[in-house]
């Protein structure tokens, strides 16, 4: 190219690219987060247009799959470490190590948060929970220890497992320690169950006595079924925000129980403001919450006399469903209006019904969900100008091997029926 044709050349390029004058955009520093766990929380609200459009009633879903550790277990997991740390059970960058018993979505949580603040962790979880979650835990550096399942009054399941390593680490540590350390105390948390179950922390009940504990490495049981940091969570972060996204205007909030944390903290905090709201729980196959909130019993003897569901929460679906009170299903109780069961197939389908028209890819709690939003419109029969609102706990991404596995499901005779959904929507 001779000088004038480069010349040239440039010239075009410039007059090209002026083509593209940026838009002017307002500045903000307020859009940093600090860390990982700025990250938690604040999460939108989704309108579920498929399900809002054919029934004329708005279905909003808290998109809780968005949260850094993909659940809304963050939140929880957040609130157990910022209180144990405020109360003197936790410090920082010590050796310290939290212990835990969960299906994996607060495992995954509390690894995330552990690894920012200089904690180790254990999870404990029963041997037939999806893959992908024991994955993510140990890819998060957390250590996993897989136990089979077993009731709750069994010392080897796995909530039972995770406080007696907590318990056991304390005393390792009360041994290694110089003679200024103090034995750390025992704790006695007794709960509706027929267990008596020792916890490594103070009852939270009892927040404002200081914690004796004088040692900095420290092994803590965070507890999520039993400690109220999980209410709170909801209470003070999930609630105020479903609350102020709605501008107060909704008329009934669902979700499934695990802990009973969600339904506990976001149904008070609602009612507090609006007695009227409708709380309803999403309840899968095996669980006794249903009969609970229904007849007032745990569980049908009839149904489960002589199979495992007594104990065990027998369905696909992962992440909710108990068969046992606990202090944060025990907070709930009291408001929950209503409750719906949902089927595995029912779970299935709205899971199959949502990516086909929603391309919404969600996890199995999330479809319970919202296959019992449907069914709370249809029995109340309502239509314009009625908002519910539900949580998307997490996405399908850590359901691939069992919820979101056709083959599995093939094997486990549960059938991908999308008429179960499609049926409920146009049926008057
Ligand atoms: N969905 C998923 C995926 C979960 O892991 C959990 C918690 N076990 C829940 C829903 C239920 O939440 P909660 O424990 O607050 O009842």
């Amino acid at each position: 190219l001779t000088t004038i044709g480069l010349y040239a050349r440039r010239r075009k390029e410039k007059r090209e690219l002026e083509q593209f004058t940026p838009r002017p955009i307002e500045l903000r520093s307020d859009e940093i987060v600090s860390g990982v766990t700025g990250l938690i929380g604040n999460t939108p609200l989704v309108r579920i247009n498929s399900l809002s459009n054919a029934l004329g009633v708005e279905i909003l879903g808290k998109a809780e799959f968005l949260n850094p550790g993909g659940s809304v277990k963050d939140r929880v997991a957040l609130r157990m470490i910022d209180d144990a740390e405020r109360f003197g059970y936790l410090k920082p960058y010590t050796g310290s190590r939290i212990f835990e018993g969960t299906v994996g979505s607060t495992g995954i949580s509390i690894a995330t948060i552990a690894r920012a603040r200089g904690y180790d962790t254990t999870i404990i979880m029963p041997d037939d929970v999806a893959e992908e979650k024991v994955k993510a835990l140990k890819a998060l550096g957390a250590d996993v220890e897989r136990v089979r399942p077993a009731s709750i009054v069994d010392k080897k399941q796995y909530v039972n497992l995770a406080r007696q390593r907590a318990l056991k680490f304390g005393e390792e540590d009360a041994i290694e320690a110089s003679e200024h350390a103090a034995q750390p105390e025992l704790y006695e948390l007794k709960t509706q169950s027929e267990s008596i179950l020792v916890s490594a922390h103070p009852d939270h009940n009892n927040r404002s006595e200081e914690p004796t504990l004088a040692m900095d490495r420290r092994g803590y049981f965070a507890d999520q079924f039993e400690n109220k940091s999980n209410f709170d969570a909801h209470f003070n972060g999930t609630g105020p925000e479903i609350w102020r996204q709605t501008s107060g205007r909704l008329d009934a909030f669902v979700a499934g129980a695990g802990t009973g944390g969600t339904v506990a903290g976001v149904g008070r905090y609602l009612k507090s403001l609006n007695e009227d709201v409708c709380v309803a729980i999403a309840d899968p196959d095996g669980s006794g919450l249903f009969n609970k909130v229904k007849h007032g019993v745990m569980y049908d003897r009839k149904e489960s006399e002589g199979t495992k569901r007594r104990h065990q929460v027998d369905t696909v679906v992962e992440g909710i469903g108990i068969n046992r009170l606990t202090r944060n299903i025990e907070m709930a109780l009291p408001i929950l209006d209503d409750a719906f069961r949902i089927t595995d197939a029912e779970a299935v389908a709205m899971s199959r019904y949502l990516v086909k028209n929603d391309g919404l890819f969600l996890g199995s709690s999330s479809a319970c969900n919202l296959m019992a939003c449907v069914k709370l419109i249809k029995q109340k029969g309502w239509n314009e100008g009625k908002t519910v609102v539900t949580i998307l706990c997490d996405s399908g991404t850590r359901h691939y091997s069992k919820f979101w596995n056709d083959e599995y499901l093939r094997h486990a005779n549960i059938p991908i029926d999308l008429s179960l959904v499609e049926d409920l929507l146009q049926r008057d």
